[in-house]
């Protein structure tokens, strides 16, 4: 007597198969059961799921194919982790096994049995028992005491807004000690943006637990570091997993507490595949789990403030519940330490063409002189964006894309960023043969090089020369590249830091009292309606990385400072940065957003379509969208509720020779949006079907897209 076994599997992305796939087994095998089992030609990794009520089989037995093998030395992946990655899948309107199995580390997928077991044997064995060190503990603040108590006595979710330096952490490591020392099997997920922010996130919650139950789950991590940690999490002997987006889906038994750090960061949302958010997916894992979630942010996304908001009965107006979440403040920086001052630099009434103001240039001066530090950063890396002749007006275009490519000084190479070809730097221009072709605009490279230039004959105190360092991604392509030089800066081996966002998220630099954004203009009149959200968190996290020495900030004549440079020094989103105003900025992004029905007082999709041509790419879109219009059936009247933008080239059109467009679909309710993706995505494949259609490449739905 065979059983017959739903397995999820790796489906393809474009297939139609959203479900599980039957297998026999002579057994039966309980749902989160990890298997192997014939796909095709090939033996992959399942995931035996929930059998659901369809009829029972009454076909050939034989015809169905066996389960493989079974990888008996694991437990079931748990009820609560199914339910996540099937809403998941659903959710984001991907296939159940694709999420499923991308959730899984990747050596699972190539280890066979024999192998697994050998694997699970020499895994560390040890009573998961966090060793807390009572020696590292420091008196918490009122704020963080304030915040804990509050944490401890409501069930949530919270939104902890607090001021970059205000000990968020602390807050953490806390809530996660009451809670491993109150449930002895509990577990906690803390989850941050970014892999670089992760070893000294690592560092600090080891000194607090010891390194027994601490382990990391991110994309930098080798595969066999990966399964290492995942298979410490599944069985339970990890008390606290630290991770990157991809954490969300650890398989752990009792996950008993959620931390979002940086909550507002884009980079939670996945950019391939299913585009899921792993800041909201937490949320929801939480409810699953029975775990308490605490997101956290000196600049939360307009969404979570928005979902924090207090109730309010408006006169005239209806009255509001207010939101879901609890909002928990921590205003001020730990010992005293202010918020750095906010200087804008009108650039309007600085010397023609200037990079950096004099006044500026002489604030950087004095504060190397000093022996303190200062950063400097500009959101675009390479030498130059474009290298341009000025005698018949050539520019680097790249020639797959809809793009410039970037000129790279170092290597001497002109690199599109979106297609990655790169060529050699041309002697003469490729089209009228003129010599003397020249960069247009400036990276970080160019904006590394002039500043040595200026700083020339700048002296640190102890006599030597002014050092200049970088970081971006070019700078930290190799292993341990950015570790080593973040090490440096923080040994005081830098004086001045130039880079991209990525030195202003996070990292606390402790003899950084100087911060100053180059040119961060061209955000303040973008298409996508989140820039200014975006460049307001920007600004205000660089911002937080100076000063955080209160006793070095009280010392520097200067205080702490955070300087822009702006043509628009008028604009209201600088006004509210310089009083440090998260909530004055909300207000008034809120109020637009309300105005113009956009996201949190209305839901978004996307769905993006490739082909050839743009027409092709449009034509697809556009004849999905007049189909569910004109359905006469449900479809047709899920359709009427939500609106069906016309379909537009992405804005970066054409990427490696491949046009790119997009449709917008707006729906003032997440169910109402919901119910009609999930019956529009069989039309959207009945339309790619279709012979007028050959010509697309693919197409993918983005549920809650960031950028538009
Ligand atoms: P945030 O994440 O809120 O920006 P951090 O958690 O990095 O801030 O804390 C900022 C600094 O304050 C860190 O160096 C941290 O060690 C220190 N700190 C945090 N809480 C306390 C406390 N209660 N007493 C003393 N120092 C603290
Ligand atoms: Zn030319
Ligand atoms: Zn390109």
């Amino acid at each position: 007597m065979s059983c017959l076994i739903p397995v999820l599997v790796p489906t393809p992305a474009h297939s139609s198969v959203a479900g599980a796939l039957t297998y026999r087994s002579e057994f039966a095998l309980a749902p989160g059961t990890l298997v192997r089992v014939p796909l095709g030609r090939r033996e992959v990794l399942g995931v035996v799921w929930e059998a659901t009520d369809a009829p029972g089989y009454s076909g050939d037995m034989d015809a169905i194919r066996p389960v493989a093998s079974v990888l008996d030395g694991l437990a079931p992946l748990s009820p609560a982790w199914r339910e996540l990655v099937g809403f998941a899948a659903s959710y984001y309107q991907r296939a159940a096994g694709e999420v499923a199995l991308a959730a899984l580390p990747p050596q699972l997928r190539d280890l066979s049995t024999v192998q697994l077991a050998r694997r699970l044997r020499r895994a560390p064995v040890d009573t998961g028992t966090a060793a807390t060190d009572a020696m590292h503990l420091i008196a918490a603040t009122p704020e963080q005491t304030g915040a804990l108590a509050e944490f401890n006595a409501n069930s949530g979710p919270f939104l902890l807004f607090g001021a970059t330096g205000s000990g968020k952490t602390e807050v953490y490591l806390r809530a996660a000690a009451a809670l491993l020392a109150r449930e002895p099997e509990a577990q906690a997920l803390v989850m941050v943006p970014e892999i670089n922010l992760t070893p000294q996130l690592e560092a600090r919650f080891i000194a607090r637990f010891g390194a027994q139950g601490v382990v990391s789950l991110h994309s930098g991590m080798t595969p066999a570091q990966r399964l290492r940690s995942w298979l410490a999490a599944h069985a339970g002997q990890a008390r606290i997993v630290l991770g990157t987006r991809m954490a969300v889906f650890a398989s752990m038994p009792r996950c008993r507490l959620i931390v979002v750090d940086e909550e507002h960061d884009p980079s939670y949302k996945q950019q391939e595949g299913a585009r899921y958010s792993a800041r909201d997916l937490a949320v929801y894992r939480a409810r699953l789990e029975g775990a308490k979630v605490l997101l956290a942010s000196a600049t939360p996304s307009l969404e979570s403030w928005h979902q924090s908001r207090a109730a309010a009965a408006a006169s005239g107006a209806p009255a509001d519940a207010g939101g879901r979440y609890q909002r928990l403040l921590m205003p001020s920086r730990v010992g005293d330490a202010s918020l750095p001052r906010v200087r804008l630099v009108d650039m309007n009434h600085q010397p023609a063409r200037a990079v950096i103001a004099p006044p500026l240039l002489e604030a950087i001066s004095s504060r190397v002189a000093r022996g303190e530090q200062a950063l400097v950063f500009l959101n675009r890396r390479g030498y130059a964006p474009v290298l341009h002749c000025a005698d018949c007006g050539w520019k680097s275009e790249c020639p797959n894309c809809s793009a410039f490519r970037v000129f790279h000084k170092t290597d001497r190479t002109l690199r599109c960023h979106h297609c990655g070809f790169t060529e050699r730097v041309p002697r003469a221009c490729p089209a009228c043969g003129n010599t003397d072709i020249g960069p247009l605009g400036r990276g970080t490279q160019r904006l590394e090089e002039h500043l040595g230039e200026l700083l020339a004959g700048v002296l640190r105190p102890d006599g030597e020369p002014v050092r200049i360092g970088r970081i971006d991604a070019d700078s930290t392509r190799a292993a341990g590249a950015l570790a080593s030089q973040l090490a440096q800066v923080h040994a005081g081996e830098v004086d001045v830091l130039v880079g991209t966002q990525m030195i202003a998220k996070g990292h606390d630099f402790r003899r950084v009292t100087l911060v100053a954004a180059v040119n961060p203009d061209t955000a303040l009149f973008s298409s996508d309606f989140r820039a200014p959200e975006r460049l307001f968190s920007l600004m205000m996290q660089a911002g937080g990385r100076a000063g955080r020495d209160a006793t070095l900030a009280a010392q520097s004549p200067g205080g702490s400072e955070m300087w822009i440079q702006t043509l628009h020094p008028q604009h209201p989103l600088f006004a509210a940065l310089r009083a440090h105003d998260y909530p004055a900025f909300a207000q008034r992004e809120l109020h637009e957003r309300l105005q113009a029905g956009l996201p949190p007082f209305s839901f978004q999709a996307l769905v993006r379509a490739e082909a050839r041509t743009q027409e092709v790419a449009q034509a697809f879109l556009n004849a999905a969208s007049a189909a569910a219009s004109g359905d006469a059936g449900e479809l047709g009247a899920l359709a009427a509720r939500v609106t069906l933008y016309p379909a537009v080239p992405m804005t970066v059109q054409r990427v490696a020779n491949v046009e790119r467009a997009q449709m917008l679909v707006e729906c003032a309710s997440r169910p109402a949006l919901q119910r009609f993706l999930s019956a529009w995505q069989a039309l959207l494949h009945d339309t790619r079907a279709q012979p007028a259609h050959r010509g697309l490449i693919r197409w993918a739905i983005d549920v809650d897209p960031l950028q538009i």
